[in-house]
């Protein structure tokens, strides 16, 4: 399990970046919401889509998931 949070406030592109606890470009604590515990970044993704369409993964602490995705949807 990891604790995502979704940025309040949107980057350069207007999109609202979502992180892991861990990642070192988290917004400050004013500046992001709990989203809560997932078993991986997609999931939180999917759940922060609901609250805030704009809700985007960040490229750096969401990006073994994004390769992921990449990889499973060569099979398809
Ligand atoms: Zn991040």
């Amino acid at each position: 399990m990891k604790f995502f949070y979704l940025a309040t406030k949107n980057n350069n592109d207007g999109q609202f970046e979502i992180h892991d606890r861990e990642c070192p470009n988290i917004p400050n604590i004013l500046e992001r919401d709990y989203l809560g515990p997932f078993n991986n970044s997609m999931e939180a993704y999917r759940h922060a889509k609901l609250l805030n369409p704009a809700a985007v993964m960040c490229k750096n602490c969401c990006k073994e998931v994004r390769k992921t995705l990449v990889i499973s949807s060569a099979f398809y």
